[in-house]
């Protein structure tokens, strides 16, 4: 079949005007510009009009498991608070609940143009329980020790084994010790090995607050407060900031994504210069929520770390469109450009996610991850354009499969 639009922004280069893709099962055939690629003899034209034809959107951080909380959780005054805030609701949600608000993330996310998502999972038990997930999915199983210990690589396999049964699911598996304060230095150790292990992309958030960049450096604060009330054994506490934990640890490698790192120091920031690089997931609209320090992405990609955005959970955002998402990052950030904000989401994260070679990009032998936009009139300034796109997508195929808005 054969994908004709206005103009394909391919992520490669500047945009082809009256473009086409051809799609060939579950991959990118062949790219061009229409009179070139068209040779009457393609199958199938689907011929989107003024359209603007882009690689499907990867988030790169989310929590679907917390759709159904949009807005139940007005800004806290301190970190702490919202995790005791959220904590108290999910107390009373169920497993069919949370079934339902990843149902419901799932079709939020496409309406906005993702097709694919690296999603924390709290409950990787309910994979089971999922039938095929309408959008290509890495499900981070979320690990946390605080109370229970909690095996990763056993974890692992029992996701594996509802993955794998799961016949055509799109996507993979990774795992995702919390954060420095709620997962174990050895349940670290443990993810890092199993990670290396089986290949697996790794998640966990990191220096996000004040209150735990205080808890660490300081052994004060009420992030400290809550995790002594828990009962955490706090000897790590008082010793470094979080990152420098972190790298004390030698764990982080290429496979690891880090969420946030807003609170850094001087010397965060000369070990980050000699550190072996990760990837770094930033959630503007979470970011602002919470009113954490300034997030510096021009300082971390010339450290060179890869930047990517995500949308955080709807317990702190207030929906899943990353276009948002990179308008509010332009806001605070106005020097950089609408390629490079695009960057972040798609070729950016598709290297977190391991798929520098698969995904984020129209080139051939690519997966056919393709939306559209409406209306493409503007070529002099056509990607700013594009990141003003504020409605739903007209258009999206997933693996070569038209999944929304067929014309
Ligand atoms: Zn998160």
């Amino acid at each position: 079949m054969i994908v004709r639009a206005r103009h394909v922004v391919t992520m490669d280069g500047a945009p082809i005007e009256n473009g086409a893709v051809v799609v060939a099962g579950d991959r990118i055939a062949k790219v061009g510009r229409w009179p070139e690629v068209n040779d009457g003899n393609m199958g199938k034209v689907i011929d989107l009009g003024d359209s603007a034809l882009l690689p499907g959107l990867i988030n790169a951080h989310c929590h679907l498991d917390y759709t159904s909380l949009r807005r139940t959780i007005p800004p806290p005054a301190s970190f702490p608070e919202w995790i005791e805030a959220i904590n108290a609701r999910k107390a009373s949600l169920t497993p069919d609940d949370y079934l339902q608000s990843i149902a419901a993330g799932f079709a939020e996310a496409a309406e906005f143009g993702t097709t694919t998502l690296a999603n924390l999972e709290a409950f990787p038990e309910l994979l089971a329980r999922i039938g095929t997930p309408p959008l290509r999915t890495w499900w981070f199983a979320e690990l946390i020790d605080i109370r229970a210990p909690q095996p990763a690589a056993a974890t692992y396999e029992n996701m594996r084994g509802s993955f794998e049964c799961g016949g055509t699911w799109l996507g993979g598996l990774g795992l995702a010790p919390h954060a420095p304060y709620t997962a174990s230095a050895a349940l670290y150790e443990e993810v890092a090995i199993t990670a290396r292990t089986h290949n697996l992309p790794v998640t966990t958030h990191l220096s996000e607050s004040r209150e735990e960049m205080e808890m660490f450096r300081e052994r004060s604060g009420p992030l400290f407060a809550l995790m002594q009330r828990l009962g955490r054994p706090l000897e790590d506490c008082g010793t470094a900031t979080p990152l420098g934990l972190l790298l004390s640890r030698k764990v982080l490698d290429e496979r690891w994504i880090i969420a946030h790192l807003n609170e850094l120091t001087r010397g965060d920031l000369a070990q980050l210069a000699s550190a072996r690089k990760f990837h770094v997931v930033h959630c503007p609209r979470s970011h602002r929520y919470f009113g954490h320090a300034p997030f510096q992405p021009r300082k971390l990609r010339a450290l060179g770390y890869n930047i990517c955005v995500g949308t955080d959970s709807l317990a702190s955002n207030e929906d899943l469109s990353l276009f948002t998402e990179l308008r509010q990052l332009a806001g605070v950030e106005p020097t950089l450009s609408a390629r490079a904000l695009l960057e972040m989401v798609t070729i950016n994260a598709a290297a977190a996610l391991g798929q520098a070679n698969a995904l984020g990009r129209i080139r051939e032998a690519f997966a056919a991850d393709l939306i559209a936009l409406p209306r493409s009139s503007n070529t002099t300034n056509l990607l700013e354009t594009l990141l003003e796109f504020g409605g739903k997508v007209s258009w999206m195929m997933i693996a070569g499969r038209v999944v929304g808005g067929a014309r």
